[in-house]
């Protein structure tokens, strides 16, 4: 199932993040793609509020993966830095342990730069620049497990 929505400022992406955070259960793999400044951080901060995390989310490029405690716990793996390691780096760096995880909503910023690694997500968004500065067209799809459609 594909869903398509355009939002027109951050506010309008951090809502809908929270939105579908009603869709999301423990263990979903959520996976978030586009470009630098797209709005993956931002729908990333939505969802945490619609999981009842209480601090806030920031984007986690320079640690890779960051747990947030909340109703459902958030796990938030920024994969921007590794696609320049190897194999062995990128499974010391704690993805596998991350995929594991049962308990907890997975969010993957840049899921391509780890794609060897990632099974098929529960739901996949993709977000894209609109012709004007705060357009962005957000695609979802939801691929079923892990998520309620
Ligand atoms: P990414 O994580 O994809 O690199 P961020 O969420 O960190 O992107 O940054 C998105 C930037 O774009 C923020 O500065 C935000 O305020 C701005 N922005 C403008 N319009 C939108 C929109 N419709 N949705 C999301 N972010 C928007
Ligand atoms: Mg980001």
């Amino acid at each position: 199932m594909i869903e398509e929505i355009i939002t027109h400022n951050a506010e309008e992406t951090r809502q809908f993040g929270k939105e579908l955070a009603k869709r999301l259960q423990p263990g979903t793999l959520l996976t978030l793609s586009g470009e630098l400044g797209a709005g993956k951080t931002t729908l990333t901060q939505g969802i945490a509020e619609g999981l009842g995390v209480p601090d806030g989310v920031t984007s986690p490029t320079f640690v890779i993966i960051i747990e947030h405690e909340g109703k459902i716990p958030l796990l938030h793996l920024d994969a921007y830095r590794l696609e320049s390691l190897c194999f062995d780096a990128i499974r010391e760096s704690g993805v596998p342990e991350f995929l594991d995880r049962d308990d907890a909503v997975k969010v993957v910023e840049w899921p391509q730069r780890i794609a060897d690694f990632l099974p098929i997500a529960d739901v996949e968004v993709s977000i894209e620049l609109g012709e004007d500065d705060n357009n962005r067209r957000i695609l979802l799809t939801m691929n079923g497990q892990g998520a309620s459609v």
